[in-house]
């Protein structure tokens, strides 16, 4: 079973990975954001347990929904919606012909990133011998 300290190595990598690859797809200029890959990088490491918070290991059989596989799903779903969000709105802005990235994006990034690490973390955990539950 993966540990509290594995889930957030895991989940820092994957809030900084993310980072750059929001940054790469919603934004034309090639300059990395310092700001947004520090944040990105601090909620992956933040939200990296969170399913492990609203569903103690407390006895072997803890993970119930919020380690389920319709809660993947439910993840999975609103990755898809919050990216087309991001991309919706980039493109309202460059069509203004604003280039700078608006909050809306930054936090609809961050919220794209809690889900994506979240997801990390039931899939750390479904490939241990316990697996996840379906509901
Ligand atoms: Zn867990």
């Amino acid at each position: 079973m993966p540990n509290g300290s594995a889930h957030i190595i895991a989940g820092t990598i994957c809030g900084a990975a993310s980072s750059l690859v929001i940054q790469s797809r919603a934004q034309e200029s090639k300059q990395i954001d310092l700001g947004h890959l520090l944040i990105s990088t601090g909620t992956g490491a933040a939200v990296s347990r969170l399913p492990d918070i609203l569903e103690p290991a407390i006895h072997p059989n803890h993970r119930a929904f919020f380690h389920s596989f319709v809660f993947g799903a439910l993840l999975g779903f609103g990755s898809v919606e919050t990216w087309k969000k991001i991309k919706m709105k980039a493109a309202e802005r460059r069509a203004s012909g604003i280039e700078e990235i608006s909050l809306a994006e930054i936090f609809l990034g961050l919220i794209l990133i809690v889900i994506v690490v979240v997801f990390l973390h039931l899939m750390m955990d479904g490939f241990t011998k316990k697996g996840l539950p379906v509901i």
